[in-house]
């Protein structure tokens, strides 16, 4: 199987009912490759009429799909988790083109996303219910757990894969259908997934894909059915909201993976190894493109030279290029106006009175590339301390003392994830209870599993997508008072 890009074999078309289709006007929109500004594909730009048939379909499925059998679901799933190992190389060239990540980190991700197949094949089997009795002993009590119906799924650029994998592997376990629009810079990738479900079976209008440049019309056309029970979203957090407010006309159950602001703090006592380790995947998994990406370094003032030192060392030493040259660590940014805000951030920080460590360029040629940078003695009031850099950009911030640090880590709308390194189990429980977050890396910069629950508190989102109760995002429980 090659690991090349190869543009002959892509899926471009919207796919509805079961049937790869062009859009109904015709209309395609491109998509760019970030490290080389080449177009590399035209994908079908569905409107309001194919969200409409897309809709459709999934409502008329629903009432079969939902009675099909926990075995047959599963089966499906395992039989899709096999297709996307079996398509490793294919799929990562396909991400790493249209993403820019490096194809090493694009294979990393395709088995994060399969093993989220793998997970829910097995949960799949394992909905439960229960069974109890009145107190007064005049009604048995049966409880179910049901498919809540159609599902709306949107998804960002940042993991076109493993997002997708994230929502269609719940909502395909738990027996509902689907509309799902993907991000319109990185489609390809989803395309490919959606295709790999029809090969494992999955029934005609069960997923239905609307790929467009306007997702405000056609999201918006499924917020406003009545048809879709549920919205599952991964993106901004601004988004986040607008749906959340869509949802509220028709009261439809809602997971949303928004923003994160995640501090990384390094106790007078870690292990500094260990904590540069941590921080290069925190910080630089993803070229920094990511929710859990570590935002704000607080690293205590006895420690703090040492550890910028080898951090920025070893930041330094990463090779930037294209991802799908051997040898890159670190390829573009998905896009301009990416590339445009983390300069800007970096700016700003530079003229509050942060050093510059290593970075802060932006190399010439095509690409949105920015060198990985490290800037120390970020002062609180930089924008970057409150805005997702979303980019190859560590701050580094000195603290005195474990109240203050918990309070600056605290100090934000955001609660996705935090991260600590200490040697001390007291601090470490300490700060696992008092960061709020949804999630919590102790001495590890990677806290992403499909057998953990991922999610964030406050401005961070609502849910959590694997784990035990991923499933319990796309159920509902219902009861019935038996007489007797
Ligand atoms: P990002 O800033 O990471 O691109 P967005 O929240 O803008 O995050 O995008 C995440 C997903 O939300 C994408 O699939 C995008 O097309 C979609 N999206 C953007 N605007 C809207 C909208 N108004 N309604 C529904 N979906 C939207």
């Amino acid at each position: 199987m090659s690991s090349s890009f190869d543009p002959t074999i892509l899926h471009t078309d919207l796919f509805i009912d079961g049937v790869w289709q062009k859009a109904s006007n015709g209309a395609t929109f491109p998509v760019e490759n970030p490290a080389t500004n080449e177009v590399i594909a035209h994908v079908a730009n569905g409107g309001a009429d194919d969200a409409a048939r897309a809709i459709e379909a999934a409502g008329r499925a629903q009432a079969a799909w939902g009675k099909s059998t926990a075995r047959e679901r599963a089966d499906i799933l395992r039989r899709a988790f096999e297709l996307v190992i079996a398509n490793t190389d294919r799929l990562a060239a396909i991400m790493t083109a249209e993403m820019g990540k490096p194809l090493a980190e694009a294979r990393g991700e395709v088995a994060y996303g399969a093993e989220m197949l793998r997970w829910f094949s097995e949960e799949a089997v394992r909905i439960g219910g229960d069974s109890t009795t009145s107190t007064d002993g005049n009604t048995r009590i049966m409880i179910t757990q049901e498919p809540v119906g159609p599902c709306v799924l949107v998804t960002p650029w940042n993991f076109p894969l493993a997002m997708g994998a994230r929502k269609i592997a719940p909502a395909v376990a738990a027996g509902c259908t689907m509309v799902f629009k993907p991000a319109e810079l990185t489609p390809l990738t989803s395309l490919a997934l959606v295709d790999i479900f029809r090969q494992a079976g999955l029934p005609d209008g069960v997923l239905n894909v609307v790929t467009t440049s306007t997702a405000a019309t056609v999201v918006g056309h499924w917020m406003s059915s009545g048809t879709a029970r549920k919205v599952s979203f991964t993106g901004s957090t601004e988004v986040g909201k607008l749906l959340l407010r869509q949802a509220a006309d028709n009261v439809m159950r809602s997971s949303m993976e928004l923003g994160g602001n995640a501090p990384f703090i390094v106790l007078a006592d870690a292990d500094i190894e260990k904590a540069v380790d941590g921080a290069m995947k925190a910080k630089m998994r993803n070229m920094g493109e990511a929710c859990t990406a570590a935002n704000r370094f607080f690293v205590h003032r006895s420690v703090v030279e040492e550890f910028s030192e080898k951090f920025a060392k070893k930041i330094s030493e990463l090779q930037v290029g294209n991802g799908a040259q051997a040898g890159t660590d670190v390829g573009p940014l998905i896009e301009q106006k990416g590339l445009d805000k983390v300069q800007a951030l970096v700016t700003d920080a530079l003229s509050k009175g942060a050093r510059l460590l290593t970075g802060g360029t932006r190399p010439e040629g095509p690409g949105y590339f920015f060198t990985p940078t490290v800037l120390t003695d970020v002062t609180t009031d930089a924008e970057l301390m409150s805005t997702e850099i979303f980019g190859p950009v560590a701050a580094i911030t000195a603290f005195d003392s474990e109240d203050e640090v918990l309070h600056l880590a605290n100090d934000t709308e955001w609660g996705l994830v935090g991260y600590v390194f200490t040697e001390s189990m007291d601090k470490a429980l300490r700060f696992s209870r008092e960061l709020e977050v949804g999630m919590v890396g102790l001495n590890t910069g990677l806290v992403s599993n499909p057998a953990a629950p991922f999610g964030g508190v406050k401005q961070s989102g609502l849910g959590r997508e694997g784990g035990k109760v991923g499933i319990e995002e796309f159920l509902e429980t219902k009861y019935t008072a038996i007489a007797v």
